[in-house]
Parts: C-alpha cells; sequence; structure tokens
C-alpha cells in the first residue's frame, strides 16, 4: 500500500452528472450507485426511453438528438448539472471527455470533472506536445521530430529523409483515426502534406501536423494507468487492440500475447514516471505500437477508454470505481506491488451495422438473448423493444469473457458469441463468429493490419 497521509477533500461531491449515453451511461451509473453516490443521466430527444433513465436519481433531456446540439452542448449540460444538483461531471468516452475547455467549464462552475486537469488534457490532446512530454519522461517515443512540421519544402524532405521512408504525416489535433496519411516515397511528400493539411484544418481546427516512422507490421498494445492527487500512480498490465478496422479497434484483450514482463516492465514504470512527471490524475491509457520487440509511444487517452473492461477482468480492479474516487480526493488504495494480472480477457465490440458491408443498421430490436455463465459478462444499455438511433455511434453491447488462458478465453468468447441473438437490426455477430474460428489470430500476435487482410479475402472467396 502507498503511504497513507490524510484522507483529503474525499467526498467532494454526491451527486454525478453523467454527461454520455449508451452502455457506458449504464456502467458508470452501476460504478456511482456502488460507492453510495447519487446519479443523474441526460439525454437527447432520440434517448428520451433510454433504460438507464429511469435508475438515476433524476433525468433530464437536454436537446435536440443530433450530438452537436445535446451531448456535445456544454452549456446545456452545465445547466442541467446546476438543476440537478450534480457536484461532479462524469464525459465518460467520446463526446466531451477529452474536451479540455470543458473540463474548465466544469471546475469554473463549481464541479468536479471526473478525470484529469483540463491541462494535462489539453497537453496530451496536442499529439506534438504529447510527445515531447513523453520524450521528457523518457517514454519510448515513433523515431521522428517532437515538434510541428515546418512550411519549407526542403526542410520537410530532408526531416523525410532523416526518418525514412515510409513515413506517416499526422495531424497534432487528430483522433478517431483521421488526420493521418503514410508516405510511402518521396515524390508524393508534398502532395501527402498539403492534403493532410487541409484536412486538418477542416477537422480538427488547426492546420498543425507532425511526422513520423510509418511502423509497417506493428502490433497497437496499451497501457491503463491510475493516478490520485497525492502524487501516487500505478500501471494495470497491458491490452493488445490490433484487430483493427479503418484504424478503429474491434476486438479488444488482455494481457497482449507474448509479451514477457521483461520488456514490458520498464515501459509501464516510464509511463508511470510520466504521469507523475505531468501530475496526472485519474485513469489514462498510453497507446504504444509495438514492432520487432520494441514499444513505440503513439498517443494518450485522458479518459477511461471503450475496452477498460479487459484489464478489470485481468486485474480486479474497478477501473470506473477508481477514476471516481480519485476525483473524490482519496488516496489510490492499491500499490504497484498489489496489481497481478490473473488469466486472459476478450472483448468484442457489438455493433448495429451489416456485417459485411459495415454501414450502420438502426431499428428496433424485436429479439434480444445475452450470454450468461461463469467468466462472461455482457455491457449493454439495449433490451427487446429497444430503437437503435441512427444518430450515434453504433456500439449496442460490448461482450466479455475472462478464463485461464487465452485459448480458453477465446472457447469462452466462442460459447458467448454463439449465445448472442440480436433480431430487428443487423449486427457484426456473424463477422465476429467467423474472427474467433480463424487460426492466426488463435495464434495470437497478428499485427494492426491483419483484420483488413483477412476481411478482403474473405470478401475474395
Ligand atoms: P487516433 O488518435 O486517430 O486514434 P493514433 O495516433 O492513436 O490516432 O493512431 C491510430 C492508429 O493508426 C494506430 O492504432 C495505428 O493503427 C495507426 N498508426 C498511427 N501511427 C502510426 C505509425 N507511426 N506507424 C504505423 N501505423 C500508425
Amino acid at each position: 500500500m502507498p503511504e497513507t497521509p490524510e484522507q483529503s477533500a474525499t467526498g467532494r461531491f454526491d451527486t454525478v452528472l453523467i454527461a454520455n449515453r449508451g452502455e457506458i451511461a449504464v456502467r458508470i451509473q452501476r460504478a456511482c450507485r456502488d460507492l453510495g453516490l447519487k446519479t443523474v443521466a441526460i439525454c437527447s430527444e432520440a434517448d428520451r426511453e433510454a433504460p438507464y433513465g429511469s435508475t438515476a436519481d433524476s433525468f433530464l433531456c437536454i436537446g435536440p438528438s443530433t450530438a452537436a446540439k445535446s451531448y456535445l452542448n456544454q452549456d446545456a449540460i452545465l445547466l442541467a448539472a446546476r438543476l440537478a444538483g450534480a457536484g461532479a461531471i462524469h464525459p465518460g468516452y467520446g463526446f466531451l471527455s477529452e474536451n479540455a475547455a470543458f473540463a474548465s467549464a466544469a471546475e469554473k462552475a463549481g464541479l468536479t470533472f471526473i478525470g484529469p486537469t483540463s491541462s494535462s488534457i489539453a497537453t496530451m490532446g496536442d499529439k506534438i506536445s504529447a510527445k515531447r512530454a513523453m520524450v521528457a519522461a523518457g517514454v519510448p517515443c515513433v523515431p521522428g521530430p517532437d515538434t510541428a512540421l515546418p512550411d519549407d519544402p526542403a526542410t520537410i524532405e530532408r526531416i523525410a529523409l532523416e526518418i525514412g521512408y515510409p513515413v506517416i504525416i499526422k495531424a497534432a489535433g487528430g483522433g478517431g483515426g483521421r488526420g493521418m496519411r503514410v508516405v510511402p516515397k518521396a515524390d508524393v511528400l508534398h502532395e501527402a502534406i498539403a492534403l493532410t493539411r487541409e484536412e486538418a484544418r477542416k477537422a480538427f481546427g488547426s492546420p498543425s501536423l507532425y511526422m513520423e516512422k510509418f511502423l509497417e507490421h506493428p502490433r497497437h498494445i496499451e497501457i491503463q494507468v491510475i493516478c490520485d492527487d497525492h502524487g501516487n500512480a500505478v500501471w494495470l498490465g497491458h491490452r493488445d487492440c490490433s484487430m483493427q478496422r479503418r484504424h478503429q479497434k474491434v476486438v479488444e484483450e488482455a494481457p497482449a500475447a507474448g509479451i514477457v514482463p521483461d520488456i514490458i516492465q520498464p515501459v509501464g514504470m516510464a509511463c508511470v514516471q510520466a504521469c507523475l512527471q505531468i501530475g496526472y490524475r485519474g485513469v489514462g491509457t498510453f497507446e504504444f505500437l509495438y514492432e520487432d520487440g520494441a514499444f513505440y509511444f503513439i498517443e494518450m487517452n485522458t479518459r477511461l477508454q471503450v475496452e477498460h473492461p479487459v484489464t478489470e477482468m485481468t486485474s480486479g480492479v474497478d477501473i470506473v470505481q477508481a477514476q471516481i474516487k480519485a476525483a473524490q480526493g482519496h488516496v489510490l488504495d492499491l500499490a504497484q506491488g498489489d496489481v497481478t494480472c490473473e488469466g486472459h480477457s476478450f472483448e468484442c465490440r457489438i455493433n448495429a451495422e451489416d456485417p459485411d458491408s459495415f454501414l450502420p443498421s438502426a431499428g428496433v430490436v424485436t429479439h434480444l438473448a445475452l450470454p450468461t455463465g461463469p467468466g462472461i459478462r455482457v455491457d449493454t444499455h439495449i433490451h427487446a423493444g429497444y430503437k437503435v438511433s441512427p444518430y450515434y455511434d453504433s456500439l449496442i453491447a460490448k461482450l466479455i469473457v475472462h478464463a485461464p488462458t487465452r485459448a480458453e478465453a477465446m472457447a469462452r468468447m466462442r460459447e458467448a458469441l454463439a449465445g448472442t441473438e440480436v433480431e430487428g437490426i443487423s449486427t457484426n455477430i456473424p463477422f465476429l463468429r467467423a474472427l474467433f474460428e480463424d487460426g492466426a489470430f488463435a495464434q495470437g500476435e497478428t499485427d494492426i493490419h491483419y483484420l483488413e487482410q483477412w476481411l478482403k479475402l474473405r470478401r475474395a472467396a
């Protein structure tokens, strides 16, 4: 256990407004109830029938269906918090969760933002300043300067040559897999920069770009951290999120297969050091690419992540509760030596989308059967009769399994997927079932391109 001076400022709030929707709204509400906290649920007009509305202590509709006018409407959310008497806001993931201005506005309104300080969010939200902070903390980064690309074409060419082709051009403010372009060789460099700069300006409001080595066959491995306000930080092991389609994660697992403690230990400790150095509070994830035995930092997510359950299953730590307790000012109640990783966990993202074309599928769920049994967890907000709205992300449920070994966890996921029935809308369940039959995936250690290649072969067959 860490040294525990005084439990300062505990119980700073007793009511939490959950500024999100869907499965994560349910998940956060549950954690609040477990901690004896009251909850305020909010919704857009499209989500008026949301099941978590009736289980919250208050439920307020804050605006029309489009996210910009509801879940992204900062003034409406702050007003709802005041009206409902909330003392804190939990942003969940997506929406306003990594918006430094919102975190700052919440604090100015006298509310606790359940997350890091707005300045930590701002530093990590800009990928260039994040990289600079990581270099300073000794975290290994992808080769390439930790400064924005200049305008001078000759200097840009020199930077690319120094890094060595292929390189990747990335927007400093990029996110969600957008604002990136691979440059295989010199003759398309300037065109790629011009296109990415224009995209970045339009999508992220900043033309700032940087360049790094494009790694050709990496895995995506990330490290979960949790920190308090008293100088304590721990890492909770690692996850592999290499199963991606269009840079979006589809299946996640913990731990990452084949990563021995000797190689990950120093990286985990460097992440902890980085947290202490930047005065980080709450939960966060350091994302790395892993290639040929080396780790390269790509970005930090300063929020709860969709895939946090796989780490909860293997570490036994309730990450959402720990996050809320950190925001309350509690001293972290576990030290690095207390952190263990037991067994193996997988998470499948069940999306309302066509399993072949991946186009979103909205409509009413006419029949729903969810799997149960040892080592099976389902995080969802849907039920039979639920209307899947076309306005938001297509994630309708997360299927999570835990078993002693990776092979047993895969078998358990096959079983769980076989027992999941969703009718009335299309889902990616058939695709997930097929993926869990794949031999190379079963072997483990596939890279970030594997899923796209697998899909291509499947379409061609
Ligand atoms: P975002 O914030 O949009 O998620 P990231 O920097 O986390 O962007 O990168 C998303 C994905 O893009 C990674 O998981 C990886 O698949 C790919 N990627 C990013 N940087 C590189 C790189 N230097 N080399 C190869 N692939 C990369």
